[in-house]
């Protein structure tokens, strides 16, 4: 069976990546799909999340990134996924997240979600949260992979101002 795990990935963490590493062998293929919301500005533009997850996801079989808007039941089917990944990191995640299973359910009540705890050692971790310890010059390196924290660090270098 196929999976897909779709998200903003604004950016990729070491969290939303040990939950690729994880279910890449669970399943026969997962499509990581990132999520390009018209009405959102994200910090990253699309081609460069994409870019960050090929980086860091090519030393794994079987794992395919690719960009979707609108439903994700749709991308799901289109990818000839059964299965929607997500993670959960705490009781703050599940209430959003079940609303979004049960949504997904009503709209394709053949494709299944599956949650996978998070690790616990990346529990604390967000893309808000490493976004914000990077603006400030915090080391970012045991919560990003290195390509998303290199871009990190162009990013907030060239916004910061000269004086
Ligand atoms: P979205 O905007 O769809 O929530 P995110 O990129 O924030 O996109 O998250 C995508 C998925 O990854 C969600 O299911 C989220 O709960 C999960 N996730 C985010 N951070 C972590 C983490 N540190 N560990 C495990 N799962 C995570």
């Amino acid at each position: 069976m196929r999976a897909l795990y779709p998200g903003s990935f604004d950016p990729l963490t070491l969290g939303h990546l040990d939950l690729i590493e994880r279910s890449a062998v669970l399943f026969d293929g997962l499509v990581v799909a990132v999520l390009q919301n018209p009405s959102k500005t994200p910090t990253f533009s699309l081609e460069q999340r994409l870019q960050q997850i090929r980086r860091a996801t090519a030393h794994l079989q079987g794992v395919e990134v690719r960009s979707f808007d609108g439903l994700t039941v749709d991308v799901a089917r289109a990818c000839g996924a059964g299965v929607i990944l997500r993670g959960l990191r705490a009781m703050s995640d599940f209430e959003f997240e079940l609303q979004l299973a049960h949504t997904n359910k009503s709209l394709a009540p053949h494709l299944e979600t599956l949650f996978l705890a998070t690790a616990a050692h990346h529990s604390f971790l967000s893309s808000s949260v490493v976004k914000e310890v990077a603006r400030f010059g915090g080391d970012v390196s045991h919560m990003v992979p290195q390509g998303v924290a290199d871009d990190l660090v162009t990013l907030f270098n060239r916004l910061s101002p000269s004086c």
